[in-house]
């Protein structure tokens, strides 16, 4: 089939890959020159595992091309997929700019019948509004050509995203025609053999079923770091009652983990764009709007310890900061906890020593030059001249660390794990002061 890839982020390029690697013949576009001219040069901007050699695997082999030619994409794909940004407007609802800009394009330039798939995370009725503007476009060229708009959100996750993609556990398609739907089982067809993970519904339900997705998933997190911060202080710990409750099936043990608060570019802006969705419906999403609060009280978790360590004296100290990235095998650093905990440690007058295995490159974006921000080479040169280590991603490496590393290294022989990775028995017993998540301080 031949299919269109409109937006080379995340989503897009997995998609543009994956649908590559099964045959298709597909072609990329983004508004970027530099992401698509380095694609074109074999260079993958993001880094997401196994994305690198599938890439190149389908560039060489003449079915996955890069373009900042709209007109040359929309011409290309019988399927055009819409996977740009939905950003939070100012007031937290999804901005739609950059899906209505694509919706414009598809209709100045079409020029026979084409499925529209949007695969961003889109507020109820965007489907509707992306018929309108093509509607609109092609009203203004006297055309009449058949198109048909469908909704088949996104459930990857940045880390697995390959395998979430080729091996989903659904795929919701909201489609309103017999020929759209067909279209869509026959390219999700080589992805949906062993049994049919199709779940059909109409555009509207399939546009809701992303945030309600992500509502649950950030509903859970939120809960938990709750519930550890009444276990800290109440002299209980958070481990043992995660593993007392996800033994219950209605509970599970997924997605149960305490920790300092999710990030990354979906659950936070969805979060506010289901709550702005709701008001501007009168309803008052007083979960929702309790999910977002916890969540930004437990970034600020991290800091608050940091504090306590030091009696509230940061002025000088340096904090040794492992893991940048929201979650581990990703460089996305959106919305990550070590962002609000640099902000607060630099506010505080401590400088930050920081390591993470594949987001230094981005955080050096983020930031450029400070004083105050050294980028080290390995997770132990962090530890160097640092006062304390604050751990913000669970990253494999840094699991299996011997507690004798930090009493060698730093200068104070304190932990915070924001991850809970470290048995605080081990720490005790290498006299590390030792702070975690929903568990009694080590002293
Ligand atoms: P991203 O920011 O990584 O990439 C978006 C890309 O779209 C950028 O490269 C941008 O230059 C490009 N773009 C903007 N306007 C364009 C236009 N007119 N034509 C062509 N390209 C254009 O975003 P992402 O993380 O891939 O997310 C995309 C969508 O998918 C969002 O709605 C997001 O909520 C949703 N989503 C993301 C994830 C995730 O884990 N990242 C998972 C599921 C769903």
């Amino acid at each position: 089939m031949k299919i269109t890839v409109f937006g080379s982020g995340y989503v897009g390029l997995v998609t543009g890959a994956c649908l590559a690697d099964v045959g298709n013949d597909v072609v990329c576009v983004d508004v970027d020159r530099d992401k698509i001219e380095k694609l074109r040069d074999g260079i993958v901007p993001i880094y997401e595992p196994g994305l690198g050699a599938m890439i190149e695997t389908n560039r060489v082999g003449g079915n996955l091309d890069f373009t900042t030619d709209a007109a040359r994409g929309v011409a290309h794909g019988n399927i055009l997929f819409i996977a740009v940004g939905t950003p939070p407007d100012e007031d937290g609802s999804a901005d739609l700019r950059y899906v209505m800009a694509v919706a414009q394009t598809i209709g100045i330039h079409m020029g026979e019948y084409k499925l529209i798939v949007n695969k961003s995370t889109v507020p109820v009725g965007t489907a509707d509004a992306v018929e309108s503007e093509i509607k609109k476009q092609l009203m203004a060229r006297n055309q009449s050509i058949d198109f048909d708009v469908c909704s088949n959100p996104e459930f990857l996750k940045e880390g697995a995203a390959i395998d979430d993609f080729t091996k989903a556990t659904r795929i919701v398609i909201g489609a309103e025609t017999a020929q759209a739907l067909e279209l869509m089982r026959e390219l999700y067809a080589p992805y949906n053999r062993n049994h049919d993970k199709i779940i059909a519904m109409d555009i509207r339900s399939a546009e809701l079923t992303k945030y309600a997705a992500n509502a649950m998933l950030a509903t859970k997190i939120s809960l938990m770091n709750e519930l550890a911060n009444i276990a800290e202080r109440i002299g209980a710990d958070i481990e043992h009652v995660r593993i007392g409750i996800g033994s219950d099936p209605r509970i599970g043990y997924h997605f149960i983990y305490p920790g300092c608060g999710y990030g990354g570019s979906c659950f936070p802006k969805d979060i506010r764009a289901l709550t702005r969705s709701a008001a501007s419906l009168g309803l008052d999403a007083g979960v929702l709007a309790a999910v977002e609060l916890v969540n930004e009280n437990q970034k600020q978790n991290l800091f608050a310890k940091v504090s306590d360590a030091f009696s509230g004296n940061l002025a000088g100290k340096t904090i040794a900061v492992w893991g940048l990235a929201f979650k581990p095998n990703t460089d996305d650093m959106r919305e990550a906890p070590s962002r609000t905990l640099m902000d607060s440690l630099w506010a505080a007058g401590a400088r930050v020593r920081a390591f993470d295995p594949k987001a230094m490159e981005e955080c050096s974006r983020i930031y450029g030059d400070r004083a105050d921000l050294v980028l080290c080479e390995t997770a132990i040169d962090a530890l160097h001249g640092s006062d304390a280590l604050v751990i913000c991603t669970e990253w494999k490496a840094f699991r299996t660390v011997e507690p004798s590393l930090f009493t060698h290294t730093l200068a104070h022989p304190i932990v915070i794990d924001g991850r809970n990775i470290y048995e605080p028995s081990r720490m005790r017993s290498a006299g590390i002061v030792y702070y975690s998540i929903g568990r009694q301080t080590v002293r």
